[in-house]
């Protein structure tokens, strides 16, 4: 099975799908490339890091699953290799999540909001972005939030971490019961 967590930055989608890889060994967690540079705070393994042209020639050989340019920056989910008796998540923005669906119509999509503005705001800034790329993400939410509603499967609000990781567990465990073997 394929699961796509997306939702709009500052959601605490990172501490969700790192809680959820935690709690569930049959969850594989795709790692994503990024031309964007590295945040202090970041651990070097939360992305593969390259250069833009590493990942255009990566595009061009065709070696991802989807991609997409998000605020000035490429980011994209490596061809998975099939990792058996094991589920694929990827935690990846809505144009990407419409690109797995589009190719994969049985992946499941939780798309996953703040409880409020002014929270997701307080989120983004508690990460140390700066005022400019805050507003910048703020903005592009008000686009993404209607995309990803319309494409999920289950929309989640992200209000108590531990309610979240969850019920979005829950949902996982209720999809591999209809899936077929
Ligand atoms: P950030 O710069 O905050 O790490 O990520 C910016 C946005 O890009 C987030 O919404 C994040 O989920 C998304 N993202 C991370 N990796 C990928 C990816 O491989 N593909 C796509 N389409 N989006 C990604």
């Amino acid at each position: 099975m394929i699961v796509v967590v997306s939702g709009p930055g500052g959601v605490g989608k990172g501490t969700i799908v790192a809680a959820l890889i935690e709690s569930d060994p049959q969850l594989w967690l795709s790692r994503s490339w990024t031309t964007r540079e590295r945040r202090p705070s970041e651990p070097a393994d939360s992305y593969v890091f390259v250069d833009t042209a590493a990942f255009e020639k990566r595009i061009a050989d065709g070696g991802f699953i989807e991609w997409t340019e998000f605020l000035g920056n490429y980011y994209g989910s490596p061809t998975p290799e099939p990792h058996s008796g094991h589920d694929t998540v990827f935690e990846i923005e809505v144009d990407g999540a419409q690109q797995v669906k589009q190719a994969h119509p049985d992946a499941m999509l939780l798309f996953i909001l703040p409880p409020s503005r002014a929270e997701q705001e307080r989120r983004l800034r508690g990460r140390g972005d700066p005022g400019d790329k805050v507003m910048a993400r703020l903005k592009k939410a008000e686009v993404e939030e209607p995309i990803g509603r319309q494409l999920a499967d289950h929309v989640v609000v992200n209000d108590q971490l531990d309610e979240t990781v969850a019920e979005m567990l829950e949902i996982i465990t209720a999809a591999r019961g209809r899936t077929v073997k």
